[in-house]
């Protein structure tokens, strides 16, 4: 699948439109995703340019899983879940919405996903509240 630089993920990369930030290192960067399905509901993106998992390389995966144990151990303690759901969808076949590949990060159990993928847009002063608990709990 060929990557278009235009997509909302790439523009967040490139600074070209805000995001709430979790979390950034040299190959990754963790934010809140704006239309959660539970509370802290997180992404975790690579910077390389990829689609799906199956054009990723195999050392952007790692660093996304590094910065996935990062992100689901602060919502563990930041937030108190006791569960991380990780979530992950490859192509418009698995209803995946955003070309740029990426990692649902949700505190939580699979039992509290009862918010439809993609749909809410939440507060963004709430937002940035959960985001603040996750981040003191990075440090
Ligand atoms: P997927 O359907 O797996 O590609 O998931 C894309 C996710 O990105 C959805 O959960 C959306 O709520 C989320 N999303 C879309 N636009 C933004 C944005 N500008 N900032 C943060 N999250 C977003």
């Amino acid at each position: 699948m060929s990557y278009d630089s235009n997509n909302i993920f790439a523009k967040i990369l490139r600074g070209e439109i805000p995001c709430i930030k979790l979390y950034e290192d040299a190959h990754t960067l963790a934010f809140m995703d704006i239309m959660p399905q539970a509370e802290g509901h997180a992404l975790v993106i690579p910077k390389e340019p990829a689609v799906t998992l199956f054009e990723l390389s195999d050392a952007a995966a790692q660093a996304c899983l590094a910065t996935v144990r990062k992100i689901g151990n602060a919502q563990k303690k930041g937030l108190g879940a006791e569960g991380v759901v990780l979530m992950q969808l490859n192509g418009e076949g698995a209803g995946q919405t955003v070309p740029h590949f990426h990692i649902h990060v949700i505190p939580g159990s699979i039992a509290d996903l009862r918010k439809p993928h993609a749909t809410h847009m939440a507060d963004p002063a709430h937002l940035k509240t959960v985001a603040d608990k996750i981040v003191a709990a990075l440090a």
